[in-house]
């Protein structure tokens, strides 16, 4: 396949996971956004800024390069893509990555409270507690410094940026979309769980174990 061929593919694919967002509740108005790496090339493809989902077409996703430069489309690209080209700029394994604002992991990164590993999905898909990054403002690299920092750090997919909401990676786009609902599935699941009291931990062996049967069943590469 062509790069112009994947960017063509990457496009169709991109623009229908935002129905996901939607469809499983993520996102409110416009705050929300996946990408995908084009593969072979230093670019991905991401939603454009403040355009409604319902308005969102293969046609009008966009094409920037790893620094966020618009190279392809004729709308401004999401106000967090360079939070996404950072992430693909420093984790070469990430061929996908999720934003949104989904509202009991949010509560958790408000809290600036990781998420314990207390469920056997935790232990599945994300290795572990889902860690809490740091504060960091819209404008420079701090997005996506502390984002990759914090993946770096952990076997989690997700990581809740402080005062902000959850990003999440994956070997491509539909699986970084996977993990951000699972994340906002479990985040809800363990809120609910601790207004009758703690819930109880996995111990680590059986975290351990957890993560490497669901990675092999499912043939995942880890963090992928
Ligand atoms: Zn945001």
């Amino acid at each position: 396949m062509t790069v112009a061929e994947s960017i063509l593919e990457l496009r169709r694919q991109v623009a229908a996971l935002h129905a996901e967002l939607v469809r499983n509740q993520l996102v409110a108005w416009t705050a929300g956004n996946v990408s995908a790496r084009v593969p072979g090339a230093d670019l991905l493809v991401i939603k454009p800024s403040g355009v409604s989902y319902d308005d969102i077409t293969p046609a009008n996703m966009v094409v920037t390069d790893l620094d966020g430069k618009l190279v392809e489309g004729d709308l401004a690209p999401s106000s967090d893509t360079a939070a996404h080209a950072y992430v693909y700029q420093h984790m070469p394994e990430v061929g996908g990555v999720v934003h949104t604002h989904s509202t009991y992991a949010t509560a958790w990164a408000a809290r600036g409270e990781p998420i314990p590993c207390v469920l056997t999905m935790i232990a599945d898909e994300f290795g572990g507690e889902i860690p809490v990054g740091p504060f960091a403002l819209i404008g420079d690299d701090s997005i996506g410094r502390g984002i990759v920092d914090t993946l770096r750090a952990y076997r989690s997919r997700a990581v809740l940026m402080r005062n902000h909401g959850p990003f999440t990676v994956g070997k491509d786009a539909k699986s970084a979309v996977k993990s951000a609902v699972l994340c906002e599935d479990v985040a809800r699941t363990v809120h609910i769980a601790r207004q009758l009291g703690e819930p109880a931990p996995i111990a680590r062996q059986h975290i351990d174990s957890l993560y490497d049967r669901y990675q092999n069943v499912y043939g995942q590469e880890p963090r992928a």
